[in-house]
């Protein structure tokens, strides 16, 4: 198995790491060009600035092919600003990719001094959820199933072989399970 993280901006080597604590057999490839692309099998689209990730996706071209790939079904994991790129709806924005049926709304945690550390249920096994200027699900479409809430709010959804999570599991570098997850969700489709 070879999982892709997106090498643009944000938490590349967190992921890269994590994904190797799960398994060192399988690959981890950071994903800058479409070659690289096309050899991975799922794809991490870390955390960091999205803004700054659409243009970069952009100026690399990679816009097109790796909508093309999620829409035919490969495994993708947006954290964070990953999943304001995946949302349907960003409020006061145009949506980039717009393939996961959820409205999100950027910052809505507050700015980088009010960041925090929650625990929750991820499908069924309780873990440390960080929030760093996090977006806010605020609407869930029908075919999206909701795997971690947070004071009421969803948090981590699924839709089909698409995952996203407004906090950071590559944070906690001591637990490797919702890694583990996309994996297995991975793993059932190679
Ligand atoms: N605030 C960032 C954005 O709106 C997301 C922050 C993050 O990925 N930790 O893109």
């Amino acid at each position: 198995m070879n999982v892709g993280v997106l090498a643009l901006q944000g938490s590349v080597a967190e992921h890269m790491k994590m994904i190797t604590s799960v398994n060192k057999k399988i690959d981890v490839t950071p994903v800058r060009t479409i070659d690289e692309l096309s050899t991975v099998d799922g794809l991490i689209i870390p955390g960091g600035e999205s803004t700054t990730l659409r243009i970069l996706l952009d100026e690399f071209d990679l816009y097109t092919p790796v909508k093309a790939r999620i829409e035919a079904g490969m495994p993708v994991w947006g954290t964070c600003a990953g999943l304001i790129l995946l949302a349907d709806s960003v409020e006061n924005e145009k949506p980039y990719f717009g393939l996961l049926d959820v409205s999100v709304k950027r910052n809505a945690y507050g700015r980088q001094i009010d960041s925090f550390v929650a625990e929750g249920d991820f499908a069924g096994m309780y873990i440390g959820m960080v929030f760093i200027r996090a977006p806010k699900i605020t609407r869930v479409g029908g075919g999206v199933e909701v795997l971690a809430e947070h004071d009421g709010t969803p948090v981590a959804v699924r839709q089909k072989n698409i995952l996203a999570t407004s906090f950071h599991p590559e944070m906690m570098p001591r637990d490797n399970r919702v890694h583990k997850y996309f994996i297995n969700m991975i793993d059932s489709k190679v």
